[in-house]
């Protein structure tokens, strides 16, 4: 794996046409090195051009262009273009290329806790995740993590609450769910495998076909406005919800750690700037969108849109108490991130009882009355 990847690198070259210069400039005056360009390229799990997601590290290159006056050139590439999707934080943390862009959880096989950097089924929403990662100290102990992997990681966006997906037959009980092959990754996965279901972790662009053809039963992917991009309702009848499985799933942007630290600390800021305005733009961009492409898939498409019954739910929300508590394993890094992230979350789920459940409660009452 490791000469696969030592050939990947000088394959690219890289660090693009600055490889000689980018060695110079570590002994080059500062004034040369506020003159250097720093040419990148940015893999990512996502099909090329997908809605929100798909866009995020486009627009997050194009910020750093701008900002930077052209000082720092990151080019995105789409899953499979020059990486494939499952392989994007392994090329980051050889250095194959300098920056990623996908989701912390499709990394389960290699770092297990990293998936409390993205989703925890029951966990936190988009606004209580990032109130842990900046102000709770998720961050502090996602970089410690990934400095492991020689990769600094940064929240690159967030879709919100997700729906629980798609489905060809009604689900009524548990019994429902047996043997069903889903696609569903991260902790998701695990606690739907305990309640019997089977789970499969599959990338964004193989979902449509593999449902189409009876690969995988079901699906969940993110919510109305890119479950309608990638067509699911032809394949599928029932739609789903609540997003148990992913209240608030955070994306992830990675940095090679050597390619991080080249650079001079205007850029490095840069970098942290346009990523931290993306992380918040993108939740917006869902709220925004997520309404109309719901109406257009239940008016215009016949979607059949269904709430999980309450018993499903109850089951879903002891077996991932479980789930969650199994997968802390020895390494006291592990144990600090799972005991730093129940904290925060019982902390604020108090808060949130007199604040947005209540307020949302209090808003129902005139919904109703309309
Ligand atoms: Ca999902």
């Amino acid at each position: 794996m490791k000469i696969k990847y030592l050939m990947l690198v000088s394959m690219l070259s890289l660090y693009g046409c600055g490889g000689t210069e980018d060695r110079a400039s570590s002994e080059a005056s500062g004034e040369a090195k506020a003159k250097e360009v720093y040419s990148w390229r940015m893999v990512t799990t996502w099909p090329k051009n997908l809605p929100g997601m798909g866009v995020a590290p486009e627009t997050i290159a194009d910020m750093v262009r701008k900002m930077s006056n052209g000082r720092l050139d990151i080019r995105v590439y789409g899953a499979g273009e020059i990486v494939p999707a499952r392989e994007v934080f392994e090329a980051v943390s050889q250095g194959a290329v300098q920056m990623g862009h996908g989701a912390a959880y499709y990394w389960k096989g290699k770092v297990e806790i990293a998936q409390f950097f993205t989703a925890v089924p029951f966990g936190l929403t988009a606004q209580e995740m990032n109130g842990w990662l900046f102000h709770g100290g998720g961050m502090e102990l996602w970089r410690e993590l990934y400095a492991r992997y020689n990769l600094v990681p940064f929240a690159a966006g967030n879709t919100g609450v997700q729906m629980a997906g798609w489905f060809n037959r009604e689900i009524n009980s548990l019994e429902d769910i047996q043997g069903m092959k889903m696609r569903i990754p991260g902790l998701g996965g695990e606690v739907f495998e305990k309640a019997g279901g089977i789970a499969v972790n599959m990338h964004g662009g193989e979902i449509f076909t593999s449902l189409q053809t009876g690969v995988i039963d079901a699906t969940e992917w993110v919510g109305p406005y890119n479950d309608l991009a990638f067509g699911l309702h032809r394949v599928a009848k029932y739609y789903y919800y609540p997003g148990w499985q992913e209240p608030g799933p955070t994306l992830e942007a990675i940095v090679n750690k050597e390619a991080y630290d080249s650079l001079p600390e205007d850029l490095q800021e840069i970098l942290r700037a346009a990523v931290l305005t993306v992380n918040s733009d993108l939740l917006a961009e869902y709220t925004a969108r997520n309404n109309a492409a719901l109406r257009e898939l239940v008016d215009n498409h016949g979607v059949e849109l269904r709430k999980l019954p309450d018993d499903v739910i109850k089951e879903l929300a002891r077996l991932s108490k479980e789930v969650t508590a199994s997968i802390v394993d020895e390494d006291p890094l592990s144990q600090k991130i799972y005991d730093s992230f129940t904290r925060y979350r019982s902390d604020v789920v108090e808060y949130q009882k007199i604040s947005e459940r209540a307020y949302g409660d209090a808003r129902s009452l005139l919904e109703d009355s309309d």
